[in-house]
Formats: C-alpha cells, structure tokens, sequence
C-alpha cells in the first residue's frame, strides 16, 4: 500500500558513537581505545555543510576519555547535533558476569544489572558532556519490555533500537514498526497506547515500496524448504526485491537511493540513516563492510540527501527533534 506523505519529509543521521576494536577478539572491557573520535571534528564539519544535524550515541568508553569528551563538548556547542546514550555492556561498569557474544546483547541481561550500567553510562555523560540524554539505543540492537521500563525510569523520551527486518538467535525485529511510533511497553516492536516514550527506528526495508509485502516475500523465498533454490539471492541479482539498510557501512550508494526512494513512497516521513564512529578509521572500523574510506563515505551521505532534496521537501532534524515533530503532526 502506498500512502503519500504529508509534510516535510525529515532525514535523521545517528552514529553509534564509540570504541574501536577487532571482532575477532573478545569485547574489550577495560583501557578501550577510542582514536576514532579524533576524525568526528571532521565528520561533523561534513554534516554541516548538508545541513544534516547528527545524533551521537556516546558509549561509556567516549564519555569518560577525556580527549572524546572535550571533542563532544565542542561538537555540541556548536548547536547542530544532540547527544544521547548507546550501552555497551561489556566496557560498561559494573563490569560482571560472563563476556560472551550472549552478554554483548543488553536484552540477555537481567534488569538490574541493565539498570547499574545504565546509571553508570547516564552519568558519565551527565559529568563528563553536560547534558542529560533523552535518546537512547542498545548495544547490539532490539529491545524488549524489561529495557524499555528501565529507560522510562532514566526519564529517556526516545529509544532507537528497533532495526526493522533483522532478526538474530537473540531477538526479531521481522515484525517491528518501521516508521516512527509509541511503541507498546509489553511488546515494543509494534504500537500501543503509551505516550510516555517514542521509537524511532532505523531505515530499512526493500528497493519497492510496501516492504511488509516484501518481507513476506524475503522470508519465504528464505525457508529451509526453498533455500536450495537460491531464491533470495535471485531475486537480489535481479533486482526483483532486495532487503536493505539505510547504512554507507552495509549498502552500496545505489541500493540507499532506491530504499529512499521506497520508504517516502510507502509513507515512512522520516529517513533515517545510521553509522558507527569506528567506520571514521580509514578502511577500517568493525561494521565498515566494503572497507570504505572516510571520502566515500562523506560522498555517498551526500549522495542520499542530494537525492533526498530533488524529490521532497527535506528537514534535517536530531533524533529528539524528529520526535517531537512527529508527535505533534
Ligand atoms: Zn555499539
């Protein structure tokens, strides 16, 4: 179903902001390096110059380096970004418990300890940044109803968790909203009555508008029955429907426009893009899939507003800023 859009269509760019490290390795959780942060100076003078206004997700690693910090401090006193709170569990005290790729994942952890760490994080960027987060995001995505509680008790006003069309052993998002909305405090993928707490997910779906169709599709032509028939990748090679992630990290500048182009058909009146600070090494960072280096990257977010801007009416808005223009839409 296609539903035309009404107003300004806004466009919200989100950088998981944090350290570096190898994957191969263990999730480090202590002396995290953070060098990266050096280039987001850099970065966000390029955001500038589109008029895009980024919101970081500090990790306690960023918050509580000194050097990051002062670079955050100045970043924000420039008046065009936000920022807000990414949990890391493995690096973020109390550090306890095992550290392995099930504790990496805040959702497999219990509430109190989900709660310690929140408060941990909380306050770091509270000292070290001086301002209170109101936008929070997990350490490797999904949220469930116990995090969502826990948040509400931090007074956060807006979670973007929700990574619509992924799905992993630890949680789903197959079935989770993929526009904005008031997520239900049971069963945060979909919506509810609540009013307290907005979700803003990320973008993604498929290269045609209607991605629920699609989805349909994907995950048929996905099943143990078909999957010797190689149908999912078909349809990729042909173009038929391809599922993608409005990220420079996992999809090629092409895919980007055409799943841009399909959620403002389907509707969706905010696009949003995401990326992690780690990418900002040159042809490294761990999420960095094609090994992209920092002016490509620069170029093809530029490519995705410039297509962004011939066709709509486009307003760059901080992840709070967006929320508070839809609520009152
Ligand atoms: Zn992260």
């Amino acid at each position: 179903m296609t539903v035309p859009n009404s107003g300004k269509v806004l466009f919200v760019l989100s950088v998981d902001t944090e350290e570096e490290f190898d994957w191969e390795g263990a999730f480090p959780q202590r002396d995290c390096c953070v060098d990266n942060i050096n280039y987001l100076p850099e970065f966000h003078q390029h955001c500038e110059t589109l008029g895009v206004r980024p919101t970081y997700l500090v990790d306690y690693p960023v918050a509580t380096t000194a050097a990051s910090a002062t670079i955050l401090r100045a970043i924000l006193s420039t008046g065009s970004a936000e920022v807000g709170a990414h949990l890391h569990p493995w690096c973020t005290p109390p550090i306890e418990g095992e550290n392995t790729e099930r504790e990496s994942h805040v959702i497999n952890l219990p509430a109190t300890l989900v709660r310690s760490k929140l408060a941990t994080l909380v306050t770091a960027i509270e000292d070290n940044l001086q301002v209170r987060p109101k936008v929070f995001r997990t350490g490797r995505w999904g949220i469930d109803a116990k995090v969502m509680e826990i948040l509400l008790e931090f007074g956060f006003e807006v979670d973007s968790s929700v990574y619509p069309y992924y799905e992993n052993q630890y949680f789903s998002c197959m079935d989770a909203c993929d526009v904005p909305y008031w997520p239900d405090l049971g069963y945060p993928n979909r919506p509810g009555q609540q009013r307290r707490i907005y979700e803003l997910p990320i973008t993604s779906g498929f290269n045609r508008p209607g991605f629920p169709f699609w989805a349909g599709l994907h995950r048929a032509f996905s099943s143990i029955i078909v999957r010797k028939a190689r149908l999912v990748g078909l349809a990729w090679h042909t173009r038929l429907f391809r599922k993608l992630f409005l990220s420079p990290e996992l999809t090629a500048v092409d895919d980007m426009l055409r799943l841009v182009d399909a959620a403002v058909a389907s509707g969706n009146p905010a696009i949003h893009m995401f990326l992690h600070s780690s990418t900002l090494l040159e042809e490294r960072g761990e999420y960095n899939r094609h090994k992209i280096g920092r002016a490509e990257l620069y170029q093809s977010i530029r490519a995705v507003v410039e297509h962004l801007q011939a066709r709509v009416d486009v307003e760059f808005c901080t992840i709070s800023e967006a929320a508070q223009r839809l609520q009152s839409r």
